[in-house]
Protein backbone atom coordinates (compact mmCIF):
# COMPACT_ATOMS: atom_id res chain seq x y z
CA UNK A 1 0.00 0.00 0.00
CA UNK A 2 2.93 2.79 0.84
CA UNK A 3 4.51 1.44 -2.12
CA UNK A 4 1.64 2.36 -4.69
CA UNK A 5 0.74 5.57 -2.76
CA UNK A 6 4.28 6.18 -3.26
CA UNK A 7 4.44 5.52 -6.72
CA UNK A 8 1.34 7.75 -7.19
CA UNK A 9 3.17 10.96 -5.69
CA UNK A 10 6.49 10.40 -7.44
CA UNK A 11 4.82 10.29 -10.71
CA UNK A 12 2.71 13.55 -9.55
CA UNK A 13 6.11 15.25 -8.59
CA UNK A 14 7.88 14.13 -11.83
CA UNK A 15 4.70 16.12 -13.72
CA UNK A 16 5.30 19.48 -10.88
CA UNK A 17 9.27 19.10 -12.15
CA UNK A 18 8.56 18.80 -15.68
CA UNK A 19 5.80 21.46 -15.63
CA UNK A 20 7.90 24.02 -13.30
CA UNK A 21 10.42 24.05 -16.10
CA UNK A 22 8.21 24.89 -19.25
CA UNK A 23 7.98 28.12 -20.33
CA UNK A 24 4.52 27.83 -21.41
CA UNK A 25 2.77 29.90 -18.20
CA UNK A 26 -0.81 28.19 -18.82
CA UNK A 27 0.88 24.76 -18.02
CA UNK A 28 3.44 26.22 -14.95
CA UNK A 29 0.57 27.62 -13.07
CA UNK A 30 -1.58 25.07 -13.78
CA UNK A 31 -0.81 21.87 -11.39
CA UNK A 32 -3.70 19.82 -12.44
CA UNK A 33 -5.49 18.60 -15.52
CA UNK A 34 -4.37 15.24 -17.55
CA UNK A 35 -1.29 14.87 -17.84
CA UNK A 36 0.15 14.97 -21.96
CA UNK A 37 3.16 13.95 -23.77
CA UNK A 38 5.32 16.63 -23.52
CA UNK A 39 7.11 16.08 -27.29
CA UNK A 40 3.46 15.92 -29.12
CA UNK A 41 1.15 17.46 -25.76
CA UNK A 42 -1.28 14.27 -27.06
CA UNK A 43 -3.83 13.70 -24.09
CA UNK A 44 -2.40 10.57 -22.05
CA UNK A 45 -5.22 7.65 -21.26
CA UNK A 46 -5.33 6.54 -18.14
CA UNK A 47 -3.54 3.43 -18.55
CA UNK A 48 -0.49 5.65 -19.93
CA UNK A 49 -0.31 7.02 -16.82
CA UNK A 50 0.22 4.78 -14.15
CA UNK A 51 3.34 4.79 -12.02
CA UNK A 52 6.13 2.22 -13.49
CA UNK A 53 3.53 -0.32 -15.07
CA UNK A 54 2.98 2.06 -18.23
CA UNK A 55 7.03 2.85 -18.29
CA UNK A 56 7.16 -0.85 -19.05
CA UNK A 57 4.62 -1.75 -21.38
CA UNK A 58 5.16 1.55 -23.51
CA UNK A 59 8.88 0.32 -23.48
CA UNK A 60 9.64 4.09 -22.67
CA UNK A 61 7.91 5.66 -25.80
CA UNK A 62 5.25 8.05 -26.42
CA UNK A 63 2.26 6.13 -27.94
CA UNK A 64 1.76 9.04 -30.49
CA UNK A 65 4.98 10.31 -31.65
CA UNK A 66 7.43 7.41 -30.44
CA UNK A 67 9.73 10.15 -28.41
CA UNK A 68 11.29 8.56 -25.81
CA UNK A 69 9.65 9.30 -22.41
CA UNK A 70 12.57 10.86 -19.28
CA UNK A 71 14.56 8.43 -18.03
CA UNK A 72 14.16 9.63 -14.81
CA UNK A 73 10.79 9.47 -14.89
CA UNK A 74 10.29 6.20 -13.74
CA UNK A 75 13.02 6.71 -11.42
CA UNK A 76 11.05 9.19 -9.65
CA UNK A 77 8.12 7.06 -9.30
CA UNK A 78 10.21 3.86 -8.15
CA UNK A 79 11.60 6.96 -5.55
CA UNK A 80 8.56 7.17 -4.51
CA UNK A 81 7.61 3.91 -4.16
CA UNK A 82 10.53 3.07 -1.80
CA UNK A 83 9.68 6.10 0.15
CA UNK A 84 6.18 5.39 0.98
CA UNK A 85 7.48 1.48 1.74
CA UNK A 86 10.31 3.22 4.49
CA UNK A 87 7.23 5.64 5.90
CA UNK A 88 4.89 2.72 6.32
CA UNK A 89 7.67 0.26 8.12
CA UNK A 90 8.72 3.73 9.93
CA UNK A 91 4.98 4.43 11.01
CA UNK A 92 4.45 0.54 12.18
CA UNK A 93 7.36 0.53 14.40
CA UNK A 94 7.47 3.88 15.90
CA UNK A 95 4.21 4.54 16.28
CA UNK A 96 2.03 2.58 19.03
CA UNK A 97 -0.57 4.87 19.53
CA UNK A 98 -2.01 7.17 17.36
CA UNK A 99 -1.67 10.94 18.86
CA UNK A 100 -2.48 14.32 17.42
CA UNK A 101 1.42 15.11 17.81
CA UNK A 102 2.58 10.91 16.23
CA UNK A 103 -0.02 11.86 13.09
CA UNK A 104 1.68 15.38 12.93
CA UNK A 105 5.26 13.70 13.06
CA UNK A 106 3.94 11.08 10.15
CA UNK A 107 2.78 13.86 7.78
CA UNK A 108 6.08 16.11 8.67
CA UNK A 109 8.16 12.97 7.58
CA UNK A 110 5.90 12.39 4.14
CA UNK A 111 6.54 16.01 3.69
CA UNK A 112 10.19 15.84 4.38
CA UNK A 113 10.30 12.83 1.68
CA UNK A 114 8.24 14.29 -1.01
CA UNK A 115 10.95 17.63 -0.75
CA UNK A 116 13.80 15.27 -0.97
CA UNK A 117 12.70 13.37 -3.89
CA UNK A 118 11.58 16.83 -6.03
CA UNK A 119 14.60 17.93 -5.57
CA UNK A 120 16.76 15.05 -6.17
CA UNK A 121 15.33 15.03 -9.39
CA UNK A 122 14.89 18.59 -10.04
CA UNK A 123 18.40 19.07 -9.42
CA UNK A 124 19.46 16.23 -11.56
CA UNK A 125 17.84 16.73 -15.11
CA UNK A 126 17.54 20.37 -14.56
CA UNK A 127 19.92 21.89 -12.51
CA UNK A 128 17.39 23.56 -10.26
CA UNK A 129 16.32 23.70 -6.58
CA UNK A 130 13.33 24.81 -6.57
CA UNK A 131 13.12 27.11 -3.35
CA UNK A 132 8.98 25.86 -3.19
CA UNK A 133 10.77 22.26 -3.05
CA UNK A 134 12.94 23.24 -0.08
CA UNK A 135 9.85 25.33 1.53
CA UNK A 136 7.47 22.03 1.89
CA UNK A 137 10.95 20.26 3.32
CA UNK A 138 11.00 23.15 5.88
CA UNK A 139 7.66 22.64 7.07
CA UNK A 140 8.22 18.70 7.02
CA UNK A 141 11.27 19.12 9.11
CA UNK A 142 9.66 21.53 11.64
CA UNK A 143 6.37 19.16 11.96
CA UNK A 144 8.53 15.96 12.58
CA UNK A 145 10.67 17.64 15.00
CA UNK A 146 7.28 19.32 16.45
CA UNK A 147 7.78 17.62 20.22
CA UNK A 148 11.54 18.82 20.28
CA UNK A 149 11.57 21.99 18.63
CA UNK A 150 12.84 23.76 21.37
CA UNK A 151 15.92 21.94 20.96
CA UNK A 152 18.23 24.65 19.40
CA UNK A 153 20.23 21.79 18.33
CA UNK A 154 18.07 21.61 14.79
CA UNK A 155 18.76 24.71 13.84
CA UNK A 156 22.49 25.28 14.79
CA UNK A 157 22.95 22.24 12.46
CA UNK A 158 20.64 24.27 9.84
CA UNK A 159 22.88 27.45 10.15
CA UNK A 160 25.82 25.63 10.44
CA UNK A 161 25.45 23.46 6.79
CA UNK A 162 24.28 26.37 5.08
CA UNK A 163 27.17 28.65 6.44
CA UNK A 164 29.69 25.90 4.67
CA UNK A 165 27.99 25.62 1.56
CA UNK A 166 27.48 29.47 1.57
CA UNK A 167 31.24 29.65 2.04
CA UNK A 168 32.08 27.09 -0.13
CA UNK A 169 29.70 29.03 -3.06
CA UNK A 170 31.61 32.70 -2.08
CA UNK A 171 35.18 30.91 -2.54
CA UNK A 172 34.08 29.10 -5.67
CA UNK A 173 32.56 32.04 -7.09
CA UNK A 174 29.57 30.16 -7.41
CA UNK A 175 31.42 28.21 -9.82
CA UNK A 176 29.83 24.54 -8.85
CA UNK A 177 27.30 25.40 -6.05
CA UNK A 178 24.40 27.81 -6.23
CA UNK A 179 22.22 29.18 -3.55
CA UNK A 180 20.04 26.22 -4.05
CA UNK A 181 22.61 24.30 -2.61
CA UNK A 182 23.10 26.96 0.40
CA UNK A 183 19.26 26.27 1.37
CA UNK A 184 18.94 22.88 0.42
CA UNK A 185 21.95 22.40 3.14
CA UNK A 186 20.13 24.26 5.21
CA UNK A 187 17.09 22.11 5.44
CA UNK A 188 18.66 18.91 5.33
CA UNK A 189 21.08 20.31 8.71
CA UNK A 190 16.74 21.40 10.25
CA UNK A 191 16.31 17.41 9.01
CA UNK A 192 19.15 15.34 10.62
CA UNK A 193 20.67 17.88 12.95
CA UNK A 194 24.15 17.26 14.88
CA UNK A 195 26.40 15.22 14.34
CA UNK A 196 24.55 13.43 11.57
CA UNK A 197 24.89 16.35 8.98
CA UNK A 198 28.56 16.29 9.44
CA UNK A 199 28.36 12.73 7.99
CA UNK A 200 25.97 13.51 5.52
CA UNK A 201 28.43 16.30 3.73
CA UNK A 202 31.54 14.54 3.82
CA UNK A 203 29.42 11.48 2.24
CA UNK A 204 27.93 14.07 -0.04
CA UNK A 205 31.86 15.25 -1.27
CA UNK A 206 32.75 11.62 -1.37
CA UNK A 207 29.61 10.76 -3.70
CA UNK A 208 30.48 13.50 -5.63
CA UNK A 209 34.09 13.43 -5.93
CA UNK A 210 33.25 9.47 -7.47
CA UNK A 211 30.67 10.73 -9.63
CA UNK A 212 32.94 13.67 -10.98
CA UNK A 213 35.87 11.37 -11.61
CA UNK A 214 34.08 8.70 -13.05
CA UNK A 215 32.07 11.37 -15.71
CA UNK A 216 35.43 12.50 -16.33
CA UNK A 217 37.20 8.95 -16.84
CA UNK A 218 34.49 7.84 -18.44
CA UNK A 219 34.61 11.26 -21.53
CA UNK A 220 31.56 12.55 -20.24
CA UNK A 221 32.39 15.48 -18.85
CA UNK A 222 35.46 17.56 -18.47
CA UNK A 223 37.39 18.71 -16.24
CA UNK A 224 35.83 22.62 -14.74
CA UNK A 225 32.67 21.21 -15.73
CA UNK A 226 29.78 20.90 -13.16
CA UNK A 227 27.59 18.49 -11.98
CA UNK A 228 24.54 19.53 -10.05
CA UNK A 229 25.94 18.82 -6.13
CA UNK A 230 22.30 18.14 -4.73
CA UNK A 231 21.32 14.89 -5.39
CA UNK A 232 24.81 14.23 -3.61
CA UNK A 233 23.35 16.31 -0.62
CA UNK A 234 20.78 14.50 -0.62
CA UNK A 235 21.55 11.01 -0.97
CA UNK A 236 24.57 11.43 2.04
CA UNK A 237 21.34 12.80 4.18
CA UNK A 238 19.38 9.93 3.71
CA UNK A 239 22.31 7.35 4.59
CA UNK A 240 23.39 9.32 7.17
CA UNK A 241 19.39 9.40 8.85
CA UNK A 242 19.24 5.93 7.91
CA UNK A 243 22.71 4.75 9.76
CA UNK A 244 22.94 3.18 12.95
CA UNK A 245 24.40 5.04 15.62
CA UNK A 246 27.89 3.36 16.26
CA UNK A 247 30.11 5.53 13.84
CA UNK A 248 29.01 8.47 16.43
CA UNK A 249 30.39 5.48 19.32
CA UNK A 250 33.45 5.20 17.41
CA UNK A 251 34.16 8.59 16.86
CA UNK A 252 33.67 9.41 19.95
CA UNK A 253 30.61 12.07 19.33
ZN1 LIG B 1 4.19 12.14 -27.83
Amino acid sequence: MGFIIGTAIGSFLGVVIVRQTTNDKRQTTKIGGRSRCDSCKKQLMWWENIPLVSFVFLKGKCRNCRSPIPYWLPLIELAGGLAGVWLASWASQTITVITFITVINFIGAGLMASALIWVFFSDLAYGLIPDLAVGVGVIGAVLSHLSNLSDLGYLSASAGAAGFILLLVIITRGRGMGTGDVTLAGLLGLWLGWPDILLAVWLAFIFGAVAGLTLIGLKLKRFGQTIPFGPFLIAGSVIAAMANDNWKTILGL
